[in-house]
């Protein structure tokens, strides 16, 4: 598809369209897009280690909201709660549709929470590979890319994670929410981001490679 018209109608949506030719241009852009002093931190997302952000607002001159030093669950929840109030939120999404929505699935919802209301900024991180036809693509692919990888990349114990898909595959019409039982599954809660009402809050950034899952 053209990506005119997708950041077109990322624009029609009041998410404030950009586009970068790779990776380092994208850390240059986000870089601009944090003002320094600023409450920052991030969703567990590849693609925003990937581009070199979580090194940036690690090192920079940020009040970095860090959930790699929590030692227990406690400190972690607090840093959740607390990343609603940030300035700055970083992410990936799991699809972005041609028709302008991005489409999340969360297992805490910290960090689609975060998408739909909080941070006053939000930059949204997304290489081409995300980039789908319609919601019905987005789900497909959160079941058959984002889900497995990340259950493999967690270490989780799900079906996807053995198998590659998810087990809702394997019935005639599955539904969006149609999964597994494991205690561990990732697919809990369900976003999308149509039109906002607050304009430009939402900044997404599409960068021509593949980034994340
Ligand atoms: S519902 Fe379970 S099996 Fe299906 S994609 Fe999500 S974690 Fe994997």
């Amino acid at each position: 598809m053209e990506l005119e018209i997708l950041m077109k109608n990322l624009e029609k949506n009041n998410m404030k369209p950009y586009y970068c030719e790779n990776s380092q241009e994208a850390l240059e852009l986000v870089k601009t897009l944090i003002p320094e002093g600023s409450v920052v931190t991030h969703g567990g997302s590849v693609t925003i280690a990937e581009i070199g952000a979580v090194d940036l607002v690690s090192n920079g001159n940020y009040k970095y909201l860090d959930r790699s030093k929590c030692k227990t669950d406690e400190e972690k929840q607090k840093i959740y709660r607390d990343g609603f109030f940030a300035d700055v939120y970083l992410t990936s999404s799991n699809a972005v549709t041609e028709n302008g929505e991005l489409y999340n699935v969360d297992g805490n919802a910290n960090r689609i929470s975060s998408i739909a209301f909080g941070p006053k900024s939000v930059i949204v991180v997304v290489g081409v590979n995300k980039i789908v036809k319609n919601l019905d693509e987005a789900i497909y692919r959160v079941k058959t890319i984002a889900a497995p990888k990340n259950t493999v990349r967690l270490g989780l114990d799900t079906y996807c994670s053995k198998n590659g898909k998810c087990v809702s595959l394997n019935m005639e019409c599955p539904k969006m929410s149609d999964g597994c039982h494991s205690p561990q599954r990732i697919c809990c809660s369900y976003l999308v981001s149509g039109q906002q009402r607050e304009k430009d809050r939402i900044k997404v950034i599409i960068v021509n490679e593949s980034l994340g899952y």
